[in-house]
């Protein structure tokens, strides 16, 4: 069965020693529990090997917010998915709607990255989502469907089984406007049956379908109660270890 999972985007926020700080913080914070959930914290690339050595990675996985599409080379600033897997980091976000607006990355783009990220062992956190226009226009279904399609279904049923897919409505990321756990639920089962459709019931199932937008601990209970809705990918509150924590609870 699919698994339950919470997973932190800290952004462009803390420098290293803070980045630390907040890692072993989380890390004693869940030194005596027992979560209903896979924990995830994804963190800038220059806190990658850090946090890897901070925390306890068998309960705390550890992954980059993005990776380049090319593999090796004349790329200057770039990181590629390998040197991502280098530092023990096991996730990679790919596709945040900060990555698509700002710095133009296509569904051609994230397709790239995707493969990239499957070839050197990691587990893409692949992100699709609406902007405000499109969900008021009645597009978010076409939107969503189109993201997966362009960059995701030229997988094979086994490499698209190793993605965690994350539903992150433009509109609630860092808002604090949170979709409704109504309005989730129908487009998590809109995502899963495009799923189904193209690879079949079991890979659809098996398929973890992260919300993220806004996610609070105050929220995060009736969000998760949802039965397509398997956890959340967290911005503003994974900055906090207390609300990281009481969202990992809501489990
Ligand atoms: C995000 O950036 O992935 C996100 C969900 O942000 P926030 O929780 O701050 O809305």
């Amino acid at each position: 069965m699919r698994k339950n999972i919470v997973a932190g985007n800290w952004k462009m926020n803390t420098t290293l020693q803070e980045g630390i700080a907040l890692a072993k913080e989380l890390n004693e914070a869940l030194a005596n529990v027992t979560p209903n959930c896979d924990v995830v914290v994804c963190t800038p690339f220059t806190h990658l090997t850090s946090v890897v050595n901070t925390v306890d990675t068998k309960k705390i996985g550890v992954g980059a917010e993005n990776c380049a599409d090319k593999a090796a080379g004349a790329y200057t600033g770039e990181v590629s998915a390998s040197m991502v897997a280098s530092t023990g980091a096991k996730y990679v976000i790919i596709g945040h709607s900060e990555r698509r607006a700002y710095y133009h990355e296509t569904n051609d783009i994230l397709k790239e990255k995707t493969l990239l990220a499957l070839a050197n062992g990691l587990t893409p956190i692949f992100c699709i989502g609406e902007v405000l226009e499109e969900r008021e226009a009645g597009k978010h279904f076409d939107v969503v469907k189109k993201q997966v399609e362009e960059s995701l279904f030229g997988l094979s049923s086994e490499d698209f089984g190793k993605l965690i897919l994350a539903y992150e409505p433009v509109w609630a990321i860092g808002t604090g406007k949170t979709a409704s756990a109504e309005q989730a639920e129908e487009i998590h089962a809109f995502i899963r049956k495009t799923i189904a459709d193209k690879y079949g019931k079991e890979v659809a199932e098996n398929i973890s379908i992260l919300y993220g937008g806004s996610c609070k601990p105050s929220n995060a209970k009736e969000l998760f109660a949802k039965e397509n809705v398997d956890g959340g990918l967290i911005g503003g509150a994974a900055l906090d270890a207390a609300s990281f924590m009481g969202i990992i609870t809501a489990f």
